[in-house]
């Protein structure tokens, strides 16, 4: 009987299209651990939306294998379970969050010490952030160009099948998933999520293929529109690498050439967006200070409020701005926002409140299913301002117009916000301007059933490019 082989199981919870896997089974039975680690990303250990996704993906993968579970400091637990189990060697996949290249060095050096091979692949990404570089060697800061680079570097590689492999029945023990207290206790507030999500791979390639079915023709034209379910919603299912970036790259590549021309459009558009995450994770690379610390280093200086009460009525939806209260009831109730409304409510927040940009990257790393420390980061500098390739900070957004353009008739306010489910048409995205018969028509009290604006947003735009004002000359 061969040795075992580890598979170290991190953000891939996947049998598909899976280096590491495939590589283990080749070389005999494979161990497939999952190893709960609080202590290594310090401050960015998982936020609870991804905790109950994570409990949920791992009882759907530990259906199809057996999987040993264990908690602690990946590379304590890991090199222990090389002294127990007599494993030969040990495959993982790359992960590129900034504590993990130390975690993986400390991994190898335990497997150098027990003499085991140690092999890491990767798959996370379709490029490794060594691969795509500009004309100088480095990492591209501007999107545009580093898009058009990955994609002169030609197609993904194919994905691979699931391996034909034995698991080891090693006697290894595993902790029980209930044990790590990874879904809410009272009160449930994860209890809609249900109704949304089905973690796992099989969740992922279902919604995949749904995406390609009924969504993907819409994509290039209504992807910015919040009230149609035109988007893919895989976020979540790639953050935890239930799915790869490659197999949906192939996917959509595959439903673009059935279609004779019809889908290149939104293939294109498609294909860009996952080229953004990637996007995000050579940035983050490049610097991995950047879910802490502003790309442009001039907006370390800028003049933010914190103002905790305001950041609250945030949390709750309670701004008086029916988009960004949508959006931010649509997060708790769900675990996910539309990306424009991410955009709207984000603005809203650095520009409107001036809280600093870090106060809502927490905020949705603990309340979003998908919370990714690159993407996460990345988009929330992007919208401040401060990112690599970001939006000018002058650009503020209007809710009340964003709302108007990206939700026009208000259906996704109305399904969000349902107070305001009865005002007609033209007064669902700027309540306070309704005629007290028409509010009173609609059942709306304002400041009693749904509030007043917190601010008023042409006040609050000149004041926040004032506070612009202020780094500007050391921007320029
Ligand atoms: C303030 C803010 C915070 C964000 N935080 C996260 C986060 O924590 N995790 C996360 O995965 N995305 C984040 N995004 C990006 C984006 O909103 C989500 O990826 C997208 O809404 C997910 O929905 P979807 O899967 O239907 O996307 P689709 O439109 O179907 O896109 C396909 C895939 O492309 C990737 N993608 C799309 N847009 C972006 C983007 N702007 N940046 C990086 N990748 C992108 C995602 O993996 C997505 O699943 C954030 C955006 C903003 C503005």
């Amino acid at each position: 009987m061969a040795q075992p082989s580890i598979l170290w199981l991190r953000q891939d919870l996947r049998l598909a299209d899976h280096a590491a896997l495939t590589a283990a089974a080749a070389a005999g039975p494979v161990i497939l651990v999952y190893v709960l680690d609080d202590e290594t990303p310090g401050n960015w250990c998982m936020g609870a939306a991804s905790r109950w996704w994570l409990h949920k993906s791992l009882e759907s993968l530990g259906r199809r294998v057996p999987l040993v579970l264990r908690r602690g400091r990946a590379d304590v637990v890991l090199s222990e379970l090389l002294g127990q189990s007599g494993a030969t060697s040990l495959h993982f996949t790359r992960d590129y969050a900034p504590w993990s290249a130390g975690l993986e060095r400390r991994v190898k050096d335990a497997c150098d010490a027990a003499g085991v091979a140690c092999h890491r692949y990767g798959g996370y990404l379709l490029h490794e952030p060594e691969a795509i570089r500009n004309g100088l060697g480095e990492v591209y800061k501007v999107y545009t160009p580093f898009s058009k680079a990955c994609f002169a570097a030609g197609e993904p590689r194919s994905p691979r099948p699931v391996p034909n492999f034995k698991t080891s029945n090693h006697a290894l023990g595993s902790d029980e998933l209930a044990s790590w207290d990874l879904l809410p206790r009272r009160p449930n507030w994860a209890k809609g999520f249900e109704a949304y999500w089905q973690p796992g791979e099989e969740g992922a390639r279902s919604r995949l293929a749904a995406f390609i079915a009924s969504g993907l023709a819409d994509y290039a034209d209504a992807r910015d529109r919040p009230d149609r379910d035109v988007t893919s919603r895989l976020s979540a299912h790639l953050h935890f690498g239930e799915i790869s970036p490659a197999q949906c790259w192939h996917a959509v590549r595959a439903a673009q050439s059935a279609a004779n021309g019809r889908l290149d459009r939104a293939a294109e558009k498609f294909l860009k967006e996952i080229l953004w995450r990637e996007f995000s994770y050579h940035l983050l690379h490049l610097r991995p200070d950047l879910p802490e610390q502003p790309f442009r280093p001039e907006f370390s200086a800028f003049p933010w409020q914190v103002n905790e009460a305001d950041l609250v009525l945030w949390q709750r939806g309670r701004t008086g701005y029916p988009i960004v209260d949508a959006g931010m009831r649509e997060l708790w109730s769900s675990g996910i926002m539309h990306n424009r409304v991410r955009m709207i409510v984000a603005s809203f927040l650095i520009k409107d409140l001036l809280i600093p940009w870090q106060a809502g990257e927490r905020w949705f790393w603990d309340t979003l299913v998908d919370a990714d420390i690159a993407s996460n980061a990345a988009s929330w500098q992007w919208v401040a301002g401060c990112g690599a390739d970001a939006a000018p900070y002058f650009r503020i957004f209007n809710p009340v117009l964003q709302g108007e353009k990206f939700d026009p008739l208000g259906a996704y306010v109305r399904k969000w916000v349902p107070e305001l489910a009865r005002l007609p048409d033209p007064f669902v995205h700027r309540p306070w301007e309704a005629p007290t018969p028409v509010l009173q028509a609609a059942g709306v009290e304002l400041g009693r059933n749904y509030p007043h604006p917190l601010v008023d947003h042409g006040v609050a735009r000149d004041r926040a490019l004032a506070a612009f004002k202020a780094i500007k000359g050391a921007a320029e």
